[in-house]
């Protein structure tokens, strides 16, 4: 007759056990499915019933009768059943989990988690997770000391957690990794008063402190996983050089033959590419939003009358002398007069028949910057206004605009070309500065834009550790069209070179 009371007792610590089991699998770990799949495996359960089969009833009853009387009923087996779920319980004291959530959609992300020490040696630990998925990561950290975790997510900064034992740590993308860096600029003034004086800087941000002894004034980033400052040779051997005003012009046709309405989108709509004299140039058109309407229009009619241009440069010469806000209402348009049917225009028939020139180029990339006391000049040996590239776009947009002209029409170059303030460019695509180059003499970074040590032998290629240059500045030249693209795939190969 089995003892009831062992038994039932036993039994319900065998159940507690198991259940706590498969709750901390399944809070803590992604082993769950796993662990489920293999309960319930019903090949092992089969075989078992299979087995069973064979045995006589006899034997069955036998077999039953012992495991209950050596096993279920077994005085002490709820104390060997307390001692292994308090082990069990002490284990999990000493094993934390690192969850990290995608919260939002994207491709996969790649997890590198890696103790210090480990990442020291950089061994690679990389799990894919997938847009909205989730990667635990169970860690071995003990009650006496806890375990510190280097999180990786390729693409963001480190981050850097203690797993507590029995606790899900749970991190987010990208809000949990993000963390503010802070550049500390000194003034012009600190700069100079600092040179050949140099003093200990001690800078404290965020629980970051960055200490430098030999503090001269040079900028420093704060917060940053490692520290990228610059040294003065490098950044006195780049001098800012190669600036393309990639050829940027523009111009205008007022008065087409046939309506354009510039003032509907998108932005261009066609283009025209030509080779002049070796020289690439792009002609787009351009739209003229429906906000700027009604000051486009003005400003090409006061600029096309030349008693109204001469009054309008004499006022702005007056404000530019005494730093006076200039008087231009009686430029632009009035209240309707009902006797002038143009008062009653609407935005879209303002600039129906004034079609705008977008044009670009090859300059030679000869604009250089300088930082005197701290402020950044720009300036051409030779005024820029004379390199042949804008001579030749000009010609090109007029053989154009006497195509597209009425007979009252005519071109008009854009306003501080010519018209009010001679021979002055506006350039929307900027380029260069810190140029692509094969060497250190060459340019400031290299095709995967790593800042070129300034400090090492002209001719050099050896690049400063932790130092890339993502965006148009190291476009080493003009490039005629509209540079968007080739700066974002740039960008990309920069970011795929950087990131492990
Ligand atoms: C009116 C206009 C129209 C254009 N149209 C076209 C077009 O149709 N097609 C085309 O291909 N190109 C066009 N361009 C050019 C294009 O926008 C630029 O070539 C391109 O955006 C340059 O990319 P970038 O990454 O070098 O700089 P940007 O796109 O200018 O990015 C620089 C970023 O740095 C930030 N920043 C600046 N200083 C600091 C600081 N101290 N700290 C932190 N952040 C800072 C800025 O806020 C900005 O977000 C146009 C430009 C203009 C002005």
């Amino acid at each position: 007759m089995p003892q009831s009371g062992p038994y039932k007792l036993n039994l319900f610590l065998i159940g507690v056990l198991g259940v706590a089991l498969c709750w901390w699998i399944y809070h803590f770990t992604d082993w769950f499915e796993a662990f489920a799949n293999l309960l319930a495996l019903g090949g092992i359960f089969s075989w078992l019933a299979f087995v069973a089969k064979v045995l006589p009833d006899e034997r069955l009853k036998e077999m039953q009768a012992w495991v209950d009387s050596s096993v279920l009923t077994r005085p002490k087996l709820w104390l060997a059943v307390l001692i292994v779920g308090a082990v069990l319980f002490v284990g999990a004291l000493c094993v934390g989990t690192i969850e990290v959530q995608a919260l939002r959609a994207g491709g996969p992300v790649r997890i590198h988690k890696a103790t210090a020490a480990a990442a020291e040696r950089d061994e690679p630990c990389w799990e894919l997770l997938s847009a909205n998925g989730h990667a635990r990561f169970v860690i071995w950290s003990p009650l006496w000391k806890r375990t510190e975790i280097l999180v990786k997510v390729s693409g963001l900064p480190d981050r850097t957690e203690t797993a507590p034992g029995f606790t899900r740590v749970e991190m987010q993308l990208p809000d949990s990794f993000r963390r503010p860096v802070l550049m500390l600029r000194p003034t012009a003034a600190l700069t100079q008063q600092l040179e050949g004086q140099p003093k200990v800087l001690v800078a404290r941000y965020r629980g970051d402190r960055r200490e430098v002894r030999d503090y001269h004034g040079q900028s420093l980033w704060i917060n940053c996983d490692t520290d990228v400052d610059t040294p003065p040779e490098t950044i006195a051997g780049w001098r800012g050089k190669k600036f393309s005003t990639n050829g940027d012009f523009g111009g205008f046709v007022l008065g087409t033959k046939a309506p354009v309405y510039s003032s509907r989108g998108p932005i261009n709509t066609c283009h025209v590419r030509a080779k002049l004299d070796g020289l690439h140039v792009t002609v787009e058109d351009c739209a003229i939003p429906a906000m700027f309407a009604a000051i486009t229009s003005t400003a090409l009619e006061v600029l096309n009358n030349f008693a109204q241009r001469e009054a309008f440069r004499a006022k702005m010469v007056f404000s530019w002398s005494f730093k006076a806000m200039p008087d231009l209402r009686d430029f632009f348009p009035h209240p309707p007069d009902t006797y002038d049917p143009t008062s009653y225009e609407t935005e879209a028939e303002m600039v129906s028949n004034i079609f705008f020139f977008n044009a670009m180029g090859q300059d030679d990339a000869s604009g250089e910057f300088s930082l005197p006391f701290d402020r950044l000049d720009l300036d051409w040996a030779n005024p820029i206004a004379n390199r042949p590239v804008f001579a030749k776009i000009e010609t090109l947009l007029k053989t154009l605009a006497e195509e597209m002209r009425s007979p009252e029409g005519r071109y008009m170059a854009f306003p501080l070309w010519d018209g009010f303030a001679n021979r002055k460019l506006i350039v929307v695509h900027p380029l260069g500065g810190c140029p692509i180059g094969a060497t250190n003499a060459d340019g400031a970074v290299d095709e995967f834009g790593r800042v070129y040590d300034g400090g090492k032998p002209a001719g050099s290629k050896d690049v400063l550790p932790h130092l890339h240059i993502v965006d148009a500045s190291v476009i080493p030249g003009a490039l005629a069209v509209n540079p968007t693209l080739t700066i974002s795939a740039q960008a990309l190969r920069t970011i795929g070179a950087a990131l492990p």
